[in-house]
């Protein structure tokens, strides 16, 4: 787990930058996981010195007191003390939402940084995207369960080697629709850290769309399922021409008849517009 540190005392400090500036007087010097380091005096709420992600910290210490000298290009935080009232090393972690407790170490978990995280062993959970973090918990291993939207609504536990995602979302949609290139069937499968709808005629057919985090509720003229996302309404394929969201024009400018031609598209799960799945590309 990261940590913490604090020092406190009697100390100099010197500030090298923009404005050169040395400071004396009773002060505590927070220094964070990512090396941060803060100076805090009795005023205010504004640290008398701070430098922020340093490239560098070096710490001295003996028992008789402690240096500190943190850089960041041509800025350079120096703490000296001469007389120390006290250090110590103290563990921490990311601070979340907090959405339950660990069924076998009870712990605290929040929802923090992407994933479900806890606060006294530092496991961590990741989240997929989209998904929300619900009260109820899972009945196999009493973490909580996460709501997903993968073509349905998924309600699966947040450890994904307890309720693997992909394994119910297979469950529904594997094979239920057809490639609109050669017509044979999309098998959900990960490809390149992506959930995605391939063509079952891969190699040879290299059609494959990422699923969007969002619910079937209607067929594009394509054949291919329409997704209500958290934005808008789309074709499971991102360029298709066809697809025609109510009250809008059709879909499918210069830039998208480009991709379509293309074949292939840059597309990120998260923030994808574009459906059609690229090779070689980690989530
Ligand atoms: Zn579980
Ligand atoms: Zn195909
Ligand atoms: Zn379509």
């Amino acid at each position: 787990m990261d940590s913490a540190r604090v020092f406190a005392g009697d100390c100099t400090t010197t500030f090298e930058g923009t404005r050169d500036r040395t400071t004396r007087g009773r002060v505590v010097v927070l220094v964070k996981p990512d090396r941060t380091v803060l100076v805090h005096d009795a005023d205010g709420y504004q640290p008398v010195a701070w430098l922020t992600r340093p490239d560098s910290l070096a710490v001295e210490e003996d028992a008789s007191g402690f240096g500190l000298t943190a850089r960041a290009g041509d800025q350079t935080l120096r703490v000296v003390a001469h007389e120390v009232t006290g250090r110590a090393t103290y563990p921490v972690t990311e601070a979340g939402v907090p959405v339950g407790h660990h069924p076998e170490t009870g712990e605290p978990l929040v929802r923090a940084g992407g994933g479900v995280l806890g606060v006294d062993s530092g496991v961590r959970f990741p989240l997929v995207a989209g998904a929300t973090v619900l009260d109820e918990t899972c009945d196999d291993c009493g973490l909580p369960l996460m709501r997903v939207e993968r073509g349905a609504v998924f309600e699966v536990c947040v450890d994904r080697s307890c309720e693997p995602l992909d394994d119910v979302v297979r469950e529904r949609f594997d094979g239920a629709w057809s490639c609109p290139d050669c017509g044979s069937p999309l098998r959900l499968l990960r490809r390149s850290g992506r959930l995605v709808a391939g063509c079952d005629d891969y190699p040879a057919c290299e059609t494959a769309f990422s699923v969007p985090a969002g619910v079937v509720v209607d067929s594009c003229d394509c054949g291919l399922p329409v997704f209500e996302t958290a934005t808008k309404r789309r074709c499971l394929d991102g360029t298709c021409e066809l697809f025609r969201s109510p009250g809008s024009p059709p879909a499918g400018g210069v830039g998208d008849e480009n991709v379509r031609d293309g074949g292939r598209a840059s597309t990120d799960e998260s923030t994808s517009d574009d459906g059609r799945v690229p090779d070689g590309d980690d989530e």
